[in-house]
């Protein structure tokens, strides 16, 4: 016997292998540890407390949220990882009508989320350079949902560009996802206030090191944020868990520490991306924590069976168009010198 999702191609995340240590820059996650003050923060005391269930209003981290973008509360939803607000936002803003524009290559979830909630789905294909062309998406009569920078590309629009799309389509929901934001890009947060049809959605994932907390909010309209909350509500009221709120409040007083962190990162990136450039790697002006780049000897599955036979995990998309790309988080100096080495060693 099956169930209705039978036929339902799911998610595939990055590989988490216990078989032996690798060096991990498959999943983006950050190569720092969340701030100290943060792991002091989840002590024995909030520990205890877990026998009691989390607020389900998120009551302080939302506001302590809304206090950095200098929004009220009502603006801000809270989830479990940014997954689940974009799986909310899928749900709320699209149906079998109302379709949903996405760039043909991007973050994999969002075919999945369509494909759950049977929404019609149009992907808009990036230009040659992976680049996304700004008019493909005006008066698209669909949610549109944007990955700023995009994933797995890196590649980055301007806020102009997303102005464009937002005031293009002023009876349509746009959702750009910001999960990379912190790396050199430049959030449209600012936005919400001008456009009521604009969602944007963040994570802790990556620039605050807490992809295992699993903590993301969107930030938007009111009236976006109530739909979207009546579906947490719906499904989980307790979404978020209590160290992770607790987690998540620490973490924004502590945000020098992570900006120094994410200027390492950059500056980790754009040292790995000059080394690979030396060794005929075409990497693209990557605005994130990873990079994504091919090289004209070497197809994508060999760069990526090479490195994991080597101890290193990066990623690879079977995918048309970006088959001979990998995607390489940005880890450590010595986790990227060790990696350029195997590479070096794989062109020998
Ligand atoms: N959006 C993009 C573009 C991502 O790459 C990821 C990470 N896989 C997410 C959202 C989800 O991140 P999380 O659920 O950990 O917040």
């Amino acid at each position: 016997m099956s169930g209705r999702f039978f036929e339902l191609r799911a998610y595939v995340p990055g590989e988490q292998p216990r078989d032996k240590s690798y060096i991990k820059l498959n999943t983006n996650e950050s190569p720092y540890p969340p701030a100290p003050q943060v792991i002091a923060a989840i002590n024995s005391r909030e520990v205890e407390d877990l026998r009691l269930y989390s607020d389900p209003e998120c009551k302080f981290l939302r506001e302590a949220l809304a206090a950095q973008y200098s929004v009220s509360p009502k603006n801000i939803l809270v989830g479990n990882g940014s997954d689940e607000i974009l799986s909310f936002a899928f749900m709320a803003f699209c149906d079998n009508e109302t379709g949903v524009s996405y760039p043909d290559i991007s973050y994999g979830f969002y075919s999945v989320f369509a494909d759950i909630y049977g929404i019609s789905k149009r992907e808009v294909p990036l230009r040659g350079d992976f680049s996304i062309c700004a008019e493909d998406y005006s008066r698209a009569g669909t949610t549109i949902v944007i990955a700023n920078p995009n994933a797995p590309t890196g590649i980055c629009l301007s806020i102009a560009d997303i102005e464009y799309i937002v005031s293009s389509n002023p009876g349509n929901v746009v959702v750009i996802d910001e999960a990379y934001i912190d790396f050199g890009g430049e959030s449209c947060i600012p936005l919400i206030k001008k456009y009521c049809n604009l969602l944007v959605v963040q994570t802790y994932s990556k620039s605050r090191s807490f992809a295992g907390g699993r903590l993301g909010y969107a930030v938007g309209s009111e009236e976006l944020i109530a739909d979207l909350d009546k579906l947490r509500f719906s499904t989980n009221p307790y979404n978020v868990n209590r160290l992770t709120l607790v987690a998540g409040i620490t973490a924004l007083k502590e945000q020098s520490y992570y900006d120094n962190n994410n200027r390492n990162i950059i500056q980790i990136r754009e040292y790995t991306s000059y080394k690979l450039k030396e060794l005929g790697f075409e990497p693209t002006n990557s605005k994130t924590n990873f990079i994504f780049t091919r090289h004209p000897r070497l197809r994508g599955k060999e760069l990526y069976q090479g490195l994991r036979d080597r101890g290193i995990l990066v990623r690879h998309f079977e995918k048309p168009r970006i088959s001979e790309y990998v995607r390489i988080s940005v880890g450590t100096k010595d986790e990227m010198d060790t990696m350029l080495n195997a590479l070096k060693e794989m062109l020998d």
